[in-house]
């Protein structure tokens, strides 16, 4: 058997490969040169047309631009109405900024656990929390698999609420034959680089509601009803601020960056179900990993490649597998600590224990490398190292 990299042998690869990675060519910095030379640097042309082009791939009637993921959430959490009286339930099963949107606005988080297939929120651990107060649900699509949205949405119909779903891994996914970005009263996206397309930072939000779309243009730029290229057309200076907003805005430098970069979706998409088809047959006599489904009805986008590790059938921890992993130059990665469980959250009140699916999901979770620009090398040396290091510490 060769010698682990961790102890001292040859690693599989000699360069790191990371767990994500964006993919920039010469097109996407002509696009980005040509709003350089031209008259607007933000929140010109460019925004306009990167939203109508993001609307129309998700079949959605609006979407708007804002400065990242983050932003995005939090202005979802204003349209939705969330506030001090006004609380959100979201999962524990995602990156903090899911449920730290509700709390920039005061309101108040509840978690419920999760499907422990899917590690997606499940609708009935959501229905007892469902109170006069709750203003969202907030959904994830963990790893680019659809959320119970049907019953999700249902959910927060029958209490006056919206479904707000955080598709930050799920650009170019479909349920029930629908994108991802028309379901949902008000659906995130973020253009971070290790997502689908980049923008450098940026993110959107897509909804079929005029009003709510109204919404969130209005939080995007301090809460004020009109922006600077509106009132130079109309050759006007009064503007009124009617909320208290903040400066989310997207530039056309990033827009015009994800415009070229979204002429790509469907073919990096593409790539993604390839590679992660690639690792469930080389896996799938792997007795120690537990490997990802996806349920009928929906295709996943694929953001991540999460197996759970049957730490009963390995000798050592998920900390010394991820090690191993990352000595073979294998850029493995985890998602995610429970939110829960973060320190700000405990200082909330949250205890240790009331997701058990959750949790014990994430003792075992190992994110592999999954991004669209992976060669078949890649793809190759991630089984080798993942092989090699799960028969060293097979019990
Ligand atoms: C990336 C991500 C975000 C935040 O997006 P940013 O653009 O980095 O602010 C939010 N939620 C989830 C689930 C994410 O993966």
């Amino acid at each position: 058997m060769p010698t682990l990299a961790v102890d001292g042998g040859a690693p599989v690869r000699s360069t790191l490969l990371p767990y994500g990675h964006q993919i920039i060519d010469d097109a996407d910095i002509a696009a980005v040169v040509r709003v350089l030379r031209s008259e607007w640097l933000t929140t010109g042309p460019a925004v306009e047309t990167f939203e109508r082009e993001v609307a129309a791939t998700v079949g959605a009637r609006h979407a708007v631009a804002l400065a990242n993921g983050t932003a995005a959430l939090h202005a979802a959490a204003f349209a939705a109405g969330i506030g001090p009286d006004r609380g959100a339930v979201t999962t524990p099963m995602t990156f903090a900024a899911s449920a730290n949107c509700v709390r920039y606005l005061g309101g108040r988080v509840q978690f419920a656990d999760v499907q422990p297939d899917s590690l997606n929120i499940d609708p009935a651990a959501v229905a007892p929390l469902m109170q006069d107060g709750t203003a969202a649900i907030i959904a994830v699509d963990f790893t680019g698999q659809p959320a119970d949205l049907d019953e999700l949405r249902a959910l927060a119909d029958a209490s006056g609420a919206c479904l707000i779903e955080d598709a930050a891994h799920a650009l170019g996914a479909t349920y029930g034959g629908r994108p991802v970005g028309s379901v949902a009263h008000l659906t995130t996206f973020s253009f971070h680089p290790v997502k689908h397309i980049t923008t450098g930072e940026g993110g959107i939000v897509t909804t079929n509601d005029e009003r709510l779309a109204a919404r969130l243009r209005l939080f995007r730029n301090h809460g004020i009803t009109t922006d600077a290229r509106q009132r130079e057309a109309a050759g006007s200076w009064f503007y009124e601020m009617t909320a208290l907003g903040f400066n989310y805005r997207l530039s056309d430098l990033q827009c015009a960056l994800g415009s070229a970069q979204l002429t790509r979706l469907s073919d990096w998409v593409a790539r993604r179900r390839a590679i992660a088809a690639h690792y469930a047959a080389a896996f799938a006599d792997e007795a120690a990993l537990e490997l990802p489904s996806v349920r009928p009805g929906r295709d996943s986008a694929w953001h991540l490649y999460v197996v759970r590790l049957r730490l009963e059938r390995l000798t050592v921890d998920r900390h010394q597998v991820f090690k191993a992993l990352r000595a073979e130059n294998i850029g493995v990665n985890v998602h995610y600590i429970p939110v829960p469980w973060h320190p700000y959250y405990r200082d909330l009140g949250f205890a240790r224990g009331g997701w058990p699916v959750a949790e014990a999901a994430y003792e075992r979770l190992l994110s592999m490398p999954m991004w669209a620009g992976m060669t078949d090398g890649d793809v190759a040396d991630t089984v080798a190292a993942v092989k090699k290091v799960l028969r060293a510490y097979r019990r």
